[in-house]
């Protein structure tokens, strides 16, 4: 689950703004881009027992811990077990791998299209969910892994985060096949197991599985990011639907000195530790530069025209610039996204210094020091880039640089104008009507499908969870205490997908 209550956040400050440059005359249209007179269809759903199922999904203790050997594998096979019995049509029909790597626990099905000329699309969720704080366990109103189901809901960790959609994916196929049908492209779903703790186990090696096997082109991937919900965006009260197009990276990277150590009663003019301390002051005042970045333009491009009148001057600008030749309008946007320090990391590569260790005794010079940084990258920014920056900063070359974390590059950008995201917003105007705000997103969070967005085979991976959530208020279940989903709800979800199939058609 990307985190949509920081996304939310960020979007905050902007609405504050004053422009002095209301109104200002453009040539360029900024006209609503929402697709009008989309049918509403009502998808036929046995909801009685795909709730059990998910209710039952939800007993299973697919936890992602920090400590990666606090792993539960019984917790996961019990898991594919139980899915394995409840979808009998689609383990019939389609073809079932377990992989991942060390770790084999994430799921790869592969639904056979008509026509193998056609490139395959994906969906993916993931099977894993956060802990239950100690100190929070009191507030759940149920037992958190108990499923229940209760008031019109089901209850418990995992309910929207995210084994919501794995079932909803499974519901949908286990009815299509049902009904005789076959997509003329193949379809595959893959379900990692650590999406939590950032996939590097599993949807990292369906995406280096399925390069090796030579697939050139992924023409659709969907994954989770923010629910539908009123009021998400401020300023706009109705209902919204995110589509997230482009995620940030990371990578963090180990900055070491290494070289002799001593006495400290005879210590040298310039100490590792101290060595080390300068260039990591010189990395954090070498700030990436500020820039919009599309998905940004994007985002404003949709989003703008339903926005209030007074600040459309500026969006719209946001919205049709360009980075070579900033306009005030771009400039002041830029300012009031930076005073913000939430909103500042969604114009530029973010840079934090998260550790340092040197030294163990008082009267010992250390022979070395380390120090690490994280960055969450911009789309555009590899980390060769940010490499080549740091190293520029420090100009030292006692110090040595290396990347630690399994680093992800930032994302491609999915074209908002194409096919995918269309017929995307079509399935999502036919589930929950015309009432609503359909916008692409920059999202600052990630999620497993980063691993296949950040390659070449895949540039259209759309994000948005499938369900519609009453309120802002909701949010509090994702990662948070007392997570439902109203039944009701679980199975529009499963029309979503299942038009979802339906629309892909026409891709
Ligand atoms: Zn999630």
């Amino acid at each position: 689950m990307v985190r949509c209550s920081k996304l939310i956040a960020s979007m905050l400050p902007l609405f504050a703004l004053t422009t002095q440059h209301a109104l200002a005359d453009d040539k360029q249209d900024f006209s609503s881009m929402q697709m009008q007179g989309v049918e509403q269809i009502e998808v036929k759903v046995d909801l009685d027992n795909a709730v059990k199922r998910l209710s039952k999904a939800v007993q299973f203790k697919t936890i992602s811990n920090q400590d990666r050997n606090d792993f539960d594998e019984q917790a996961f096979n019990d898991y594919h077990e139980f899915i394995k019995q409840s979808y009998p049509l689609v383990h019939k029909t389609l073809k079932r791998e377990i992989i991942g790597d060390p770790r084999p626990f994430s799921l790869l099905y592969t639904w056979k299209g008509k026509d193998p000329s056609l490139a395959p699309a994906i969906f993916m969720a993931h099977q894993d969910v956060v802990p239950i704080a100690e100190e929070s366990r009191d507030q759940w109103l149920v037992e958190p892994f108990s499923g229940a189901i209760k008031d019109g809901y089901i209850w418990g960790r995992g309910v929207l985060d995210d084994k919501n959609q794995i079932h909803a994916i499974l519901e949908a196929t286990e009815m299509k096949i049902k009904q005789g049908f076959q997509p003329s492209r193949t379809i595959m779903f893959v379900f990692g197991h650590d999406e939590e703790v950032g996939g590097p186990e599993g949807a990292k090696s369906a995406a280096d599985l399925l390069e090796k096997r030579g697939i050139k082109e992924i023409a659709f991937v969907i994954d989770e990011s923010a629910p539908l919900t009123p009021g998400i965006f401020p300023g706009i009260r109705e209902n919204t639907a995110l589509i997230g197009i482009a995620q940030k990276g990371f990578i963090s990277l180990e900055l070491a000195i290494n070289s002799v150590g001593g006495h400290s009663s005879q210590p040298p003019l310039e100490s590792n530790i101290v060595a080390l301390a300068k260039a990591v002051t010189k990395v954090e005042a070498a700030q990436f530069p500020y820039k919009l970045h599309d998905a940004v333009r994007y985002q404003y491009r949709f989003m703008g025209p339903e926005l209030p009148k007074e600040q459309q001057a500026m969006y719209k600008a946001v919205a049709y610039g360009d980075n070579d030749n900033l306009t005030q309008l771009e400039k002041d946007f830029i300012n009031a996204m930076a005073a913000n320090q939430v909103t500042r990391s969604m114009i530029h590569t973010t840079t934090a210094v998260t550790m340092f260790n040197a030294g163990i005794k008082d009267n010992v010079l250390p022979p070395s020091a380390t120090a690490v940084v994280n960055f969450r990258p911009m789309p555009g920014d590899t980390p060769e880039v940010i490499i080549e920056h740091v190293k520029n900063a420090i100009q030292d070359e006692r110090i040595t640089v290396r990347d630690i974390s399994a680093s992800t590059p930032a994302t491609n950008v999915a074209n908002p104008h194409g096919q995918g995201y269309k017929l995307l917003e079509k399935t999502i105007r036919q589930t929950w009507g015309n009432d609503l705000i359909v916008s692409p997103f920059f999202v600052m969070g990630g999620s497993d499908s980063k691993h296949f967005q950040a390659r070449s085979f895949a540039p259209d991976v759309y994000t948005i969870t499938g369900i519609q959530l009453e309120s802002t208020k909701e949010f509090e279940g994702f990662h948070g205490v007392n997570e439902r989903i109203l039944i009701e709800e679980y199975g529009r979800s499963i029309g979503f997908f299942y038009s979802l199939i339906d629309n892909l058609e026409d891709l």
